[in-house]
């Protein structure tokens, strides 16, 4: 499933101010816990209970005037190709000017869903001034304020109805990606894991075209590697290179069961990585993380220890991740590797039954209740968890509303040490009984 938004214009017509609106909720969650999200230009929102990733194109450019232009057009090819749905989004108090026709002009060739969004129309006199945007000829225009939000939910309610969703095929086999910043070794991996001999890899047409499955088939294990280590489109402008590789990742991060995140052991966790994380997260992927590169690092009996505290410190709400520390060179622990991401998929498919649950959970949330809000006393009654492509659950009790975030990650915590979950973001709900 990968529904990617794409806003593209020129400079200084809103795009951040939007991006910011519609990942609002995350970005507060993201900083609270990590502060290193600053540097972000994609992430993920919702509306109506539909899931989506926004990416902000105008965060890749770089500041110098000659490449500029050029790499504002690449970026809408890019984009073009790799989104769902774009939002060209012009500022209503310039009117139209020559970059944006460019744009226009791109567009139009697109076979993708383009909504004109004019923004900056903060009050009703600015409306009018809107319909100049028909000019593009590129349809209903859609007059926005990304400063307050006015216009931004019939906007939404449009675009979420070109929204891809393709049915979890229950039998499928595992679908695996790794994704990592240049040169952590993710070719390398996959290279040391099927041999040179690209034979194998079958490019499989269907909805997420340009993305290559590999089919994994050897000492016992099967599933499907979706690789874009080895897709390096050539851009014309290097400043895009980066902008082109988020694309891919995100689109390979939706489609994947499990997410390999692979950093290099020298360089450590990065804010890109932790960026990379949380999307996963947050897309209820599975997840594990490879240190890779261990060969050169100098060890004593305590590093791997500190290596693991260093990367979960910045990890933290969501910590109970397997952490695998390789040499791809040295062909050290990549079979455990693999091992331990179909390890993941499992604990992300698991179902406990409810007689278990409650068997457990039931005891501990008696030693240990919600605590009591205005003189009112919560009463967990029991517990089952809701079927789903990853693991959630629903707590019955008498004042769900009254339970609070502290609480719910007590009953995370208990759940994760009692039934291994890791790897595998869980949900948790309190429901009215
Ligand atoms: P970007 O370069 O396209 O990402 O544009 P920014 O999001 O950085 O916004 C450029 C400027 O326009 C900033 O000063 C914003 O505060 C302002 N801006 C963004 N959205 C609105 C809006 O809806 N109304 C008004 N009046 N200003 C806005
Ligand atoms: P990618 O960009 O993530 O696909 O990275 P590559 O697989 O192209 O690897 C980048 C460089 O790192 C290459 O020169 C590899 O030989 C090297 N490399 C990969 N894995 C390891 C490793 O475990 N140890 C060391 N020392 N070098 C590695």
């Amino acid at each position: 499933m990968s529904n990617i938004i794409a806003i593209v214009g020129r400079p200084n017509v809103g795009k951040s101010t939007l991006f910011n609106r519609l990942t609002e909720s995350r970005k507060a969650i993201v900083d609270d816990f990590s502060g290193v999200t600053r540097d972000r230009h994609y992430g993920s929102a919702e509306w109506t209970n539909r899931q989506f990733t926004v990416i902000d194109t105008g965060g890749y450019v770089a500041n110098s005037e000659d490449v500029f232009e050029a790499a504002i057009r690449e970026q809408v090819i890019i984009a073009i190709e790799e989104a769902t749905v774009l939002l060209f989004m012009v500022d209503v108090t310039t009117g139209i000017t020559d970059l944006d026709d460019e744009i226009a002009q791109l567009l139009r060739r697109s076979k993708k869903p383009v909504f004109t969004v004019v923004n900056k129309v903060d009050n009703t006199q600015l409306q009018n001034e809107a319909s100049v945007f028909y000019g593009f000829g590129l349809g209903e225009i859609y007059a926005i304020s990304s400063m307050t939000g006015s216009g931004t939910g019939d906007l939404l309610d449009d675009v979420i109805e070109h929204f891809e969703d393709i049915p979890e095929d229950e039998n499928a086999l595992p679908k695996i990606t790794i994704v990592g910043r240049p040169n952590v070794g993710k070719s390398s991996l996959i290279n040391a894991l099927i041999g040179k001999d690209r034979n194998i890899v079958t490019p499989i047409a269907g909805t997420t075209r340009d993305s290559i499955h590999i089919h994994y088939n050897q000492f016992g294990h099967e599933f499907m590697f979706i690789d874009t280590a080895g897709l390096r489109k050539k851009t014309k402008v290097k400043e895009n290179i980066e902008f082109y590789s988020v694309m891919r990742t995100i689109k390979a991060l939706e489609e994947a069961d499990v997410v390999i995140l692979m950093i290099d052991a020298v360089e450590g966790l990065e804010s890109q990585d932790v960026n990379i994380f949380h999307l996963a997260e947050k897309n209820k992927k599975g997840i594990l993380i490879l240190v890779n590169k261990w060969d050169l690092i100098e060890k004593n009996s305590k590093t791997v220890n500190v290596f693991e505290d260093q990367i979960r410190q910045k990890l933290q709400p969501f910590t109970d991740v397997p952490i695998i520390f390789t040499s791809v060179v040295n062909k050290q622990r990549i079979f455990q590797a693999i091992e331990g991401a179909l390890e993941v998929f499992k604990n992300r498919g698991k179902k406990i039954p409810t007689s278990k649950l409650n068997d457990v959970m039931l005891p501990i949330i008696e030693k240990y209740p919600p605590p009591a809000l205005k003189g009112k006393y919560i009463k967990i009654k029991y517990i089952t968890q809701i079927n789903g492509t990853s693991p959630m659950f629903a707590f019955f009790c008498n004042l769900p509303q009254y339970i609070k975030e502290p609480y719910k990650r007590f009953i995370e915590n208990k759940l994760r040490e009692n039934f291994d979950f890791s790897g595998v973001p869980i949900q948790i709900y309190f429901r009215q009984k």
